[in-house]
């Protein structure tokens, strides 16, 4: 579904990816980690091609991102074909981003619509079944400000869903959450994973990972340094960084 080799990306004089190289199987969860400022965003923002690359190839749904093989070489793609490819994923990120002035279902209903040119009964079936999901089928009503941040997370997720993504990508999901209400986060995404959604994760929640992921990937210094099956990374991680990490958030 998603591959890298010698990835690159640099904000000016700050090469922040420097070869990233990393797959992800259809139906896999990736769990990300690696020390705050690593590039664990900006690789999930490159994925959904809300940053452009630098270098090397990056591959998604065996699409070539960023660029466009033509007889002329490779050109960069167009905005239209750009917003065509980021369709098929889905994005949640630490902080929910919900308006305010919108139901839950309204939110979830907005994009379908904007987006989809779903017609509006469409769309509302679709947020009430993602809502279900969720675990909020009696929730559409409410207000952001009438949902706790662990709801407000899961709105979010069912409106990323609603829009029928091939691959889901979270970052820190849980991060800005109060402790008590990460768990109802985790179990939902830990339902897709068992579900076989394709997705990618930036979590510190080890135990998570270890119990949700089918592949941990740790980055540091701009790398994936070390890939592999949760029981056997953090039991035996085989980089001294990725001990030190996970001594950190353990
Ligand atoms: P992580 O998610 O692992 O904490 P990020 O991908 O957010 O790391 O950031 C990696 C590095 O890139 C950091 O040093 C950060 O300050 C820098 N960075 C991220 N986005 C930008 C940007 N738009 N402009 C300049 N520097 C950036
Ligand atoms: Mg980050």
């Amino acid at each position: 579904m998603i591959r890298s080799r010698n990835l690159r990306k640099r904000f000016g004089p700050l090469e922040v990816l420097r070869g990233i190289d990393f797959e992800v199987q259809a139906g896999q969860t990736s769990a990300l980690i690696g020390p705050s400022g690593s590039g664990k965003s900006t690789l999930l923002r490159c994925i959904n091609q809300l940053e452009t690359i630098d270098g090397g190839l990056l591959e998604v749904k065996g699409q070539r991102l960023g660029v466009r093989q033509t007889s002329r070489g490779w050109v960069r793609l167009t905005e239209d074909a750009v917003r065509r490819q980021r369709l098929g994923i889905g994005m949640v990120f630490q902080r929910f981003n919900l308006f305010g002035h919108l139901t839950a279902l309204d939110n979830i209903v907005l994009a379908q619509r904007k987006v989809l040119g779903r017609s509006k009964g469409e769309a509302r079936e679709a947020a009430h079944r993602q809502l279900r999901r969720v675990g909020l089928a009696n929730r559409g009503d409410a207000y952001p400000s009438q949902l706790s941040g662990g709801q407000q997370q899961r709105v979010a997720i069912a409106r990323a869903l609603a829009m029928d993504p091939e691959i889901m990508l979270f970052d820190e999901p849980t991060s800005a959450l109060d402790p008590e209400l990460v768990s109802e986060v985790l179990d939902v995404i830990a339902q897709l994973a068992s579900e076989r959604m394709t997705m990618i994760i930036v979590t510190h929640e080890i135990r998570f990972a270890q119990r949700a992921a089918t592949t941990i990937h740790m980055l540091a210094d701009g790398q994936i340094i070390e890939s592999g099956s949760p029981d056997l990374l953090i039991s035996a991680p085989s980089h001294e960084r990725t001990r030190a990490f996970l001594a950190q958030v353990h």
